[in-house]
């Protein structure tokens, strides 16, 4: 379920600069992604605004496994927010430790993943990640969302 923003709204990725200060040159192939990270937050980007071809040119072929546009966009996930947790890069590989929050059914989880990433002909591409499992945030801890507010006033009361 991807949502609408303008170019001037806050960047989905959580980086509290503006969308076209962000990820949207990416996504309108104005630039490359110089770095991993750079790579990994406008694709967890892709997937809140709907950059579906995105996703599929940033993901090395190798490992797409017949991933297709139609497949990502019939996806219902409502995205709440990115937290970047670690990030490796070497010369030519990469790697990108991340949670990605969502709500789907009035539950709240989230893509915990550690993603890598190759440079290929000066351009990094997602192959493939290891998935692992987390739980929400404790009702005051920091939202997910960067709203600043705690959990529980916040993304919590979609869950009720
Ligand atoms: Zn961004
Ligand atoms: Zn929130």
């Amino acid at each position: 379920m991807a949502i609408n923003i303008t170019a001037t709204d806050l960047c989905p990725c959580g980086s509290q600069t503006s969308y076209q200060q962000c990820c949207l040159p990416f996504h309108s192939a104005e630039k490359v992604a110089q770095s991993p990270q750079q790579l990994m937050r406008s694709r967890y980007c892709a997937f809140v605004v709907g950059q579906f071809d995105y996703l599929i040119s940033t993901h090395h072929p190798d490992y797409r496994q017949g991933l297709t546009v139609d497949q990502l966009a019939q996806s219902n996930t409502h995205w709440l927010g990115l937290q970047v947790l670690a990030t490796k890069q070497l010369d030519r590989i990469g790697e990108v430790t991340f949670k990605a929050w969502y709500i789907e059914d009035k539950h709240i989880d989230a893509i915990y993943e550690n993603s890598s990433f190759v440079l290929c002909e000066g351009q990094w591409l997602y192959t493939e990640g290891k998935q692992m499992t987390t739980r929400a945030p404790e009702r005051n801890e920091p939202c997910i969302c960067h709203s600043g507010r705690k959990f529980k006033q916040c993304c919590a009361k979609l869950t009720h």
